[in-house]
């Protein structure tokens, strides 16, 4: 049995069959924008390893981070003991999150961070004297694929009804249809007023992915809509969590989604772009008013704690991402990025095939009228020498910054082949 033989019938990838397999291609090595296959082939890279890869591969800055802090300790125990990886990262963090947000919790994986903002936000409930177990979430939106966060992702999926009967049955907000650069449609804010007019003494919190719907249809809406959720979450007494676990770290154009609405939200979940791609951490992170409430509450503390809390090489390399992230021309780069998707990605609005053309910050989307054949497609782009993952209807691409003009004409030239076959 080949290597790619023992891949293909006994290691599952991403939601995908052992059965009937879908074709995987081996990367050897990475640098820069370009992915190295074991052929030899070289592909630029447009997805930055789902929207982690910030600053390209096989970084020089964050390799020196990683093998710093090795030659110290890659790992110790978070109970009863700490580190100043963990100290710095944090403090760094506070110096760039939306103002209030100062209380760190550090955890494995985007969807853990998801679990310990609900079970913050049920503890705070605790704390107050008033329980409240349940959460409102937007339709179309993804928060992860642990149970507590796949309660929270869109409910017709496919996971709801797979898990039903498990899964705590939550409410359902209809997505927001008012576009990014468009106008506020009112209605948008009634129907989730109407939710929580009628739900409110039963509603923890409202949690919602800022501006950007990630992986339940990469969907943008408008910013003042965040500007109202949090009017009305405050209205009703209800926490708002966002998660910016795809958002985070400059892809939008703003170094946080809510900024776009210059909101802070109870509760905010970041991960993906947190160590640059580096390796699997997230962080949960609220306000001191909702820590203190959680902590005078009936439990005393905040029951959760994985045993890899706080790693310090993730923390290293998350510090040295930040550092790099910021002494970078990175809104520069967004912005340029922005303007030359927009500019290459129009003509394919033309396209009898094509739905839609979306594009905000780093985020380049095709969106087509029918599913797209994922091998066949797969198959096409990476002989036309591109990293890019089909998803369902959508053509998307989400590139490290530091791709170049030329790099990123390839991206956009290889989706219009696809989008015009
Ligand atoms: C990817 C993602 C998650 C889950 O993160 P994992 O690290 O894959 O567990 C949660 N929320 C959003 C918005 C995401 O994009």
């Amino acid at each position: 049995m080949t290597n790619q033989e023992f891949d293909l019938h006994h290691l599952w990838h991403p939601y995908t069959s052992l059965t009937q397999p879908l074709p995987c291609y081996r990367v050897e090595r990475a640098s820069g924008v370009y992915l190295e296959l074991a052929d030899g082939r070289k592909l630029i890279d447009g997805m930055s390893s789902w929207w982690a890869c910030l600053h390209g591969y096989n970084v020089p800055e964050l390799n020196a981070a990683a093998t710093g802090q090795l030659a110290k300790m890659s790992h110790v125990m978070f109970g009863g003991l700490t580190h100043d990886p963990a100290i710095a990262l944090c403090r760094a963090l506070g110096q760039v999150l939306p103002a209030g947000l100062d209380r760190f919790f550090l955890a494995d994986s985007g969807s853990v961070s998801v679990e310990v903002a609900l079970k913050m936000a049920i503890q705070y409930w605790h704390g107050r004297g008033t329980p409240k177990t349940r959460f409102a979430a937007l339709s179309r939106g993804y928060h992860g694929d642990t149970f507590g966060a796949m309660s929270v992702c869109d409910p017709n999926g496919g996971m709801h009804s797979l898990y039903k009967g498990f899964l705590p049955e939550h409410i359902f907000v209809p997505t927001p249809q008012s576009p990014f650069d468009g106008e506020l449609d009112p209605a948008d804010l009634q129907a989730l007023e109407a939710v929580l007019a009628e739900h409110h003494r039963e509603l923890a919190a409202l949690i919602l992915e800022p501006v950007v719907q990630g992986a339940g249809g990469m969907r943008f809406y408008h910013p003042d809509y965040l500007k109202g959720a949090r009017a009305l979450c405050d209205r009703y007494e209800v926490l708002l969590i966002a998660d910016e676990i795809a958002t985070g770290f400059g892809r939008t154009g703003k170094l946080f989604a809510c900024e776009w609405a210059g909101i802070t939200p109870d509760i905010m979940c970041i991960g993906k772009a947190l160590t640059g791609g580096y390796m699997t951490m997230a962080a949960t992170i609220t306000t001191q008013a909702v820590a203190d409430t959680i902590c005078n509450g009936p439990a005393g503390v905040l029951m959760h704690g994985p045993t890899f809390m706080a790693n310090p090489l993730a923390c290293a390399v998350a510090l040295a991402s930040l550092e790099l992230l910021l002494a970078s021309p990175w809104q520069q780069r967004i912005q340029a990025i922005e303007a030359q998707l927009k500019r290459e990605l129009a003509p394919a609005r033309d396209l009898p095939r094509v739905a839609d053309v979306r594009v905000l910050g780093g985020i380049g989307v095709i969106e087509m009228k029918a599913p797209l054949a994922v091998a066949e497609v797969q198959k096409r782009l990476v002989e036309l020498g591109v990293w890019i993952r089909p998803f369902g209807k959508l053509l998307y691409v989400m590139p490290p910054y530091i791709i170049k003009p030329d790099e990123l004409s390839r991206l956009t030239g290889a989706m219009k082949v696809i989008a015009g076959q």
